[in-house]
């Protein structure tokens, strides 16, 4: 649906505004309900779901200025106040706001290590935690990928998925707790969850990816952790592992080749895939 159409037919939003006509952010509407927004001094990917009664934000901007900035150019678009923040992880790059909003009156929703909080309070939840938002449901799922404190957010209506820091466009897979294992978890999950319709939100670089680029991330990482796993067997030295021609080449079905970070990042896969096995 177009932005103007539903703008008519929700007053909720004032007609002619979003986020693309605001200075200092990039966006992208994906629905009715659902922004994806980006200061242009920052490179997390922010989501900004405004509801008839509430808004919900994911991850958002870290730095007074980004963050006033932000609320600034969330009062232009609705009057409906900012009720829960969610958190992608713990990373300071997507948590450093939280207490900002929390003197707005708003409840961060986390994931420590597999139990929900709200407000660092523990939530008695099971595996999953679901929002009801009357326009939608969003569905969280904690997950041990990158941190051990990942979450996958769903939005059913909105058919968007939020996957933080656990799928990345163009380069390795970044699973530093989870080890394959987690990594492939959570990308299993989001394709179970996800058709060729769906929006699947990285927390950096371009705002959205499809179906079809994360199947083929998922093939690209499977060839990334077996030849990793081949190596170790084989009593490889990390040395030996960092200059194995074949893994250098499966390297560059992610990105150009550059030796320090492919050496950073082959050393923090083979510590994981190392604590994963104890
Ligand atoms: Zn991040």
């Amino acid at each position: 649906m177009s932005f103007l159409l539903s703008a008519v037919c929700w007053a909720g939003i004032a007609a002619g505004n979003s986020f693309q006509q605001l200075a200092n952010f990039t966006s992208q509407q994906l629905t009715e309900h659902l922004f994806v927004v980006k200061s242009n001094n920052s490179n997390t990917n922010v989501g900004v779901y405004i509801g008839e009664a509430y808004t919900v934000l994911i991850d958002p901007v870290v730095g007074k200025s980004n963050n006033e900035k932000l609320v600034n150019a969330i009062k232009k678009i609705t009057t409906k106040p900012i009720k829960y923040v969610l958190n992608t992880h713990s990373h300071r790059d997507h948590t450093g706001a939280n207490s900002f909003y929390m003197e707005l009156g708003a409840t961060i929703i986390s994931n420590k290590n597999g139990i929900f909080h709200e407000n660092n309070t523990r939530i008695t939840t099971d595996k999953k935690h679901s929002l009801e938002l009357g326009t939608d449901t969003i569905d969280l799922y904690p997950f041990i990928s990158h941190t051990a404190d990942d979450v996958l957010i769903h939005f059913r209506n909105s058919n968007t998925i939020f996957m933080g820091d656990t799928y990345m466009h163009k380069t390795y897979p970044h699973a530093y707790v989870g080890g394959s294992k987690g990594q492939f978890s959570i990308i299993n999950k989001a394709l179970l969850l996800a058709n060729e319709s769906t929006n699947i939100v990285t927390a950096h670089g371009r705002l959205t990816a499809q179906k079809s680029e994360l199947s083929s991330f998922k093939q690209k990482a499977t060839l990334w952790y077996s030849k990793i796993a081949e190596l170790s067997a084989q009593g490889l030295s990390v040395d030996a592992i960092l200059n194995n021609e074949e893994l250098k080449e499966i390297s560059k079905k992610f990105r150009p080749f550059s030796v320090g970070f492919f050496n950073q990042q082959v050393k923090k896969t083979i510590k994981a895939e190392q604590a994963m096995s104890k």
